[in-house]
This record gives C-alpha cells, structure tokens and sequence, in this order.
C-alpha cells in the first residue's frame, strides 16, 4: 500500500492510475512530476462533501501547485483560489478563476500587486499590518474604488507543526496580533476607499489535529462578537487552510472532520449567518503527485550506502529545508539485489541535496524510484541551482497523459542574462 490509491502496484509495477510509471520515464525522461486527475479530483470531493448544504467558500491555496492545468482542474471544480502574489493573479486569471472567488493573502503585497488584484476586482484582501492598510486604502482611493478588506489575525495558538510552517504563533511575522486587532479595525473603518468584510488566520501547515482549529475560531468569534458590540459586522470568517496530509503513517483529518465541529461551535454560538472560507493548499494537491527519478549510481562507502538519483533538492526542498520524509518506492521492485539501508541523495553540490535518508531498499544502478507525496510544495518550489532545467509535469488521466509543462531547455536557462559588451 503506497499512501495514495492512485499510485499502486499493478502486477508488480508502480503505476499512475492506469499507466506504468516506466512508459511515463521513457516518454518524457526523468526526473518527472507525475501527478493524477482522479486524485486531484478525489480530494476535491473530500471538500465537496464536506460543504455541502454549508455557507463556504474553499480558496484553493494556490502556492501548493500553481500549475495552470492544476489551476483549471479546480476552477472547473468550482473552487475559489488564495493567492500570495501579483504573479499568482496572472497565473489564476489565465487559468480562467472567477476574480471575486480570489482572496489574496501575504505579508509583503507590493504596490503593483494591490493596483492589478484591484483592477481584477478580487474578493478579499487579507492584510496584515497598518502599514499595508494604509497603503491599500490610498491605492483604491487614487483608483476610485473601494477595497474589500479582512484581517488576518494572530490568534497566537501552537499548530503542533514545523516551526518553519508554523504561523499562528505570536513569534510568527504573520497577521496582526489579536490583542491589536480591534483598533486596527477601527483605523480601517476611518478610510472610505475601504470596505471591511471580514477575519481572517492561517495557522500553519501539515496541521493533524482539530484543537489549534477550535482555539483559533474560539478566539475569532470573540474578536467578531467584540466588534459587533461597536458597530463592525463582518460577513465572513477565514480559517486558512493546514489540512495535512499522510506522508507515510500519519492519520490527517478529512474536510468533514474539519468542518463538522466548526459547524457545531457556529451554530451553538449563533454565527450561523458568517460565510467560511477555507484555504486549503497541500491536502488538495500533496498525494495526488510523485517525483520519478532514476538512480544513476550506486556508491557505497565505508558508513553509508548512497543511491545517487538524477532528482534532487532544487526539485523537491523539502527534506532539505523541513527535514521532512517523503515515501519511496521503487517503481519495479527486484529482489535479486542486496538490501541496504540507503540514503536517497542528488548530484547538487550541498550535503543538505538529499531526498531521503535511511531506507530499506533493494537498488540497481538504473532502477526508478517514486518520491511520494510530491503533488504540493516540489514543483512551485522548485529551482534552477546549479544549471539544472526544472523537471517537466505530466497529468496522468485514466490511460492518457497529458504534459502540463516542458521540461526546461538549458537555453532557457540563461535566456535572459547579457554577456557584458566591454572588453
Ligand atoms: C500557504 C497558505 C495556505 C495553504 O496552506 P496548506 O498548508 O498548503 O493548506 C493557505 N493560506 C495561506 C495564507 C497560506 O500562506
């Protein structure tokens, strides 16, 4: 059993849905994305269900996989999209999302960013400190329109996740504290190019429990209440997104696990009229991917057995900025060879290029390996270091394989630098 249905063994051969991940590395060469319809489609339907007859609004958080055809499957799906970027506007536009299901998230939003998600007419800005209020109601005020605004606050609760996806606590430079919250509220409601509609928080990542989820909600619904009682009615409450998913033995929470005691909590405190929103990014998209690869050496020294594969850090960051385990899984699995506890390890020149350490596995110099759980956070955080063309992305349908994006050219690479004209 691999950690998700739609990468299984078949006749002993690891396929995607219907295709044998081979015939995928031969058609397009590795290393490869390869991610599955069905799965993207299969946790959709998770949301689906677990919304329906309810008053939310899922924004696909969009940083996970921005790939068009990602993009399009969801928007298709009916999904709205969390963006954190003037780039992910263009991406999520082209890709045919509905402006006003697009809530834009993000410390740092830059004067261009704000004038085009204006322009689009977005749903909801998320802002996150008085300087960015600022600067968003004098933007709208030159644009003559009216900016609607959430905050998103800091309601200082521990996710129980990396410290690095960890954002809700009050070290994190996310959202605005909630102590500090009421009075910025009041500041916005100063400015008549803004329209305050909402609250907003996004906890952190790989969340696999429900308790930082109640406690956040717990503390917005006092913020919302407080605010009431002096005039601010807000329409809408967004929790952010954080769902985890199984990298290998972890029991994540469904959308319905999610969202049913929320339900329960707004309805016993008579919030029923708020509209939620949720940002889920990895849970959609994290097992509905893998990244193939194909071991190039074996090299075994006098401590560690390394199978040196032609993936490394630059397409999949995580082990090496989370330390964070990703399943393999050989895609035709031998027995003639020896077993050996092996490290999973790039050719890129940093001791941190691993993919994965200390893994039980029979290997021949040539085999495929699958890095599971690959669909959120590989791709989009992918890079060029040390000259290596980022990987192409297959979307596998039933028994068709679409190719979602090339693989990079070396020329494409260095396409826009100039060589200097001076002797
Ligand atoms: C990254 C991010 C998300 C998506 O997070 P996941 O853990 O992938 O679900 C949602 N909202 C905001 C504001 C984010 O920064």
């Amino acid at each position: 059993m691999t950690v998700s249905p739609q990468f299984e063994y078949k006749n002993g051969i690891l396929h995607a849905e219907d295709i044998p991940l081979y015939e995928l590395a031969e058609r397009y060469a590795t290393p490869l994305y390869v991610y599955s319809r069905q799965a993207l489609r299969q946790a959709w339907e998770r949301y689906a269900q677990a919304i329906m007859g309810r008053n939310v609004l899922v924004c696909y958080g969009m940083k996970a996989n921005s790939n068009l055809a990602v993009l399009q499957e969801f928007q298709r799906l009916g999904a709205g999209f969390d963006i954190v970027s003037g780039g992910e506007l263009a991406r999520a536009l082209k890709a045919g999302a509905q402006p006003e299901l697009i809530v834009f998230s993000g410390v740092g939003k830059q004067a261009w960013e704000i004038r085009a998600a204006l322009t689009a007419g977005i749903k909801c800005f998320n802002v996150e400190s008085s300087a960015e209020l600022e600067r968003l109601a004098d933007i709208a005020h030159e644009m003559g329109v009216r900016a609607p605004v959430s905050l998103r606050v800091n309601p200082d609760v521990d996710a129980h996740t990396h410290p690095y996806i960890s954002t809700g606590l009050k070290e994190n430079k996310f959202g605005i504290a909630i102590e500090a919250a009421p009075a910025l509220y009041h500041q916005a409601m100063q400015y008549p190019s803004l329209e305050v509609i909402g609250v907003d928080c996004h906890i952190g990542s790989q969340i696999l429990e429900i308790a930082p989820y109640l406690d956040a909600l717990d503390k917005l619904l006092t913020l919302i209440t407080h605010l009431a009682e002096q005039g601010i009615v807000l329409k809408h409450l967004d929790l952010g997104g954080g769902l985890g998913i199984r990298y290998t033995d972890e029991t994540p929470l469904t959308p319905s696990e999610l969202l049913d005691p929320v339900f329960e909590v707004l309805n016993a405190r008579g919030f029923g009229h708020l509209q939620i929103i949720l940002e889920p990014g990895r849970s959609l998209v994290g097992n509905a991917g893998i990244l193939l690869t194909r071991i190039e050496y074996l090299k075994h020294t006098e401590v560690r057995d390394f199978a040196i594969v032609d993936a490394a850090m630059n397409d999949l960051m995580r082990p090496a900025l989370y330390e964070a385990w990703h399943d393999v899984e050989p895609v035709e699995p031998h027995h003639n060879a020896p077993t050996r506890t092996y490290d999973i390890v790039g050719p890129i020149c940093e001791s941190g290029d691993w993919l994965a350490r200390g893994r039980t596995l029979a290997l021949e110099q040539g085999d495929l390996l699958a890095i599971m759980s690959a669909g959120a956070y590989a791709f989009s955080m992918a890079s060029q270091y040390n000259t290596r063309p980022r990987a192409a992305e297959v979307l596998v349908d039933g028994a068709r394989a679409h190719l979602i994006r090339s693989r990079e050219r070396l020329q494409d690479l260095y396409a826009s630098e100039h060589l200097l004209d001076t002797v």
